[in-house]
């Protein structure tokens, strides 16, 4: 495509509009908007055309004001509510200062199209360039309430303390990221993105869904909006939410069902330990004899464990480490007198056990000896004694309610 053709045919394009579910009411809250351009015998993606860099900035301006125009006009006559996404580039916005798009989004407002229902997304890869006039503008944007996005989050290195400084209003989060055997790599960065997101006050979006566990996941780690082909596709006309290819509705419901049981079954596990701790408790007799009632514990994790030991309520190791090799265990007295009240939680954990007499397990992390992925479960034998016993992967990855 000749971007002269596009640019001198404007009449020959047109918007379409991709529906953005909210996770709270499953409802449709906004569209994003993408340019189509009619080469007579289909419509074709106007993609290309923006992303391509040898296409002058201001033939883009010209081509987004005018499908900025035809979308707002269409949702002020067919008096649809929510919001509008629209793609910007950097250099995009900096053309002119960025009025065009200022003038344009004011003379709608008069017409009774509010400025904080247009979300502006900027990519990330934007941020490489420019970074500081950018910012300056989106603040400046966000002045009159023009909302912020930032587009294909996660997608390559993230520019966390960019998009901190940015406190956009959206993060979207790319799913195509996401496929299955790759998820746990994705895990711990949405872990990150997601802290961040809490912290500046970012909902996150979850885009390119396409199927069933994308969506799944996009509900798991606290996707606030969800879009993509298994919802529904960009449309000429503005979808409703009969129209959506699925119930959202009745996904989440099977979700809650699912975790639900889940978590049910991670709790049963921990009643069970607890209970097996609990039962050999009256022969617990004080640091001194922790090596031998360490020795009865061994016996009744033989299964999940792979090491254990005691520590007092500073976090220092008042007992040998045992440990599980070759299906022995062997005692490592030389831990003894190890501190770990730096570990994360340590002293956190350590009171709340104490208070509430309960055993804790704790999330999935990389033991730092091994570099397996291990969980942790704790009991207090007394106000002043704590047994750590380490859950071995095998053991967690058997049981899908011990990965969550
Ligand atoms: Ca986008």
């Amino acid at each position: 495509m000749d971007p002269l053709d596009i640019v001198g045919n404007l009449d020959k394009i047109k918007p379409v509009y991709q529906p953005i579910v909210s996770a709270i009411r499953h409802n449709i809250i906004g569209y994003e908007v993408l340019g189509r351009y009619d080469n007579g015998d289909q419509w074709l993606s106007l993609g290309d055309f923006f992303h391509d860099t040898d296409v002058p900035d201001d033939f883009k301006v010209e081509v987004d004001q005018h499908l900025l125009h035809i979308a707002i006009t269409e949702m002020l006559e067919l008096n649809r509510e929510g919001l509008l996404f629209i793609n910007r580039n950097a250099k995009q916005l900096l053309v002119n200062d960025g009025e065009d798009l200022l003038q344009t989004l004011i003379m709608f407002e008069e017409k009774g199209f509010a400025m904080n229902r247009i979300v502006i997304e900027v990519t990330e890869h934007d941020f490489d360039e420019d970074f500081e006039i950018l910012n300056h503008l989106l603040l400046y944007y966000k002045t009159y309430g023009v909302q912020i996005a930032v587009d294909h989050v996660g997608a390559k290195s993230s520019n966390i303390d960019r998009i901190r400084q940015l406190e956009p209003h959206i993060l979207k989060i790319d799913t195509t990221i996401i496929r299955k055997n790759k998820t746990e790599g994705f895990q711990d960065i949405m872990y990150s993105l997601s802290l961040l997101a809490r912290r500046i006050g970012s909902a996150l979006l979850f885009e390119n869904i396409e199927e069933d566990y994308q969506l799944y996941f996009g509900w798991k780690h606290g996707g606030r909006y969800y879009q993509g082909y298994y919802l529904a596709r960009p449309e000429f006309g503005l979808t409703s939410e009969d129209a959506l290819a699925v119930n959202v509705g009745e996904k989440v419901t099977e979700y809650i069902t699912r975790e639900k049981a889940l978590i049910e079954e991670r709790l049963t596990y921990l009643l069970h330990w607890e209970q097996r701790v609990k039962d050999l408790l009256p022969r617990f007799d004080g640091t001194k004899k922790a090596d031998s009632f360490i020795e009865l514990v061994t016996n009744q994790f033989d299964e999940e464990s792979f090491r254990m030991y005691v520590c007092n309520s500073d976090g220092q190791q008042v007992s040998s480490n045992f440990r599980k090799l070759d299906d022995i265990w062997e005692i490592e007295s030389n831990k003894k007198g190890s501190n770990w009240s730096f570990r994360p939680y340590f002293l956190e954990n350590m009171v709340q056990m104490r208070t509430w007499s309960r055993g804790i397990l704790s999330d999935i992390y990389s033991d730092i000896e091994t570099r397996e992925m291990i969980r942790t479960f704790s009991y207090p034998l007394s106000d002043q004694h704590f047994l750590f016993i380490d859950i071995r992967y095998s053991f967690i990855y058997d049981n899908e309610s011990l990965l969550i």
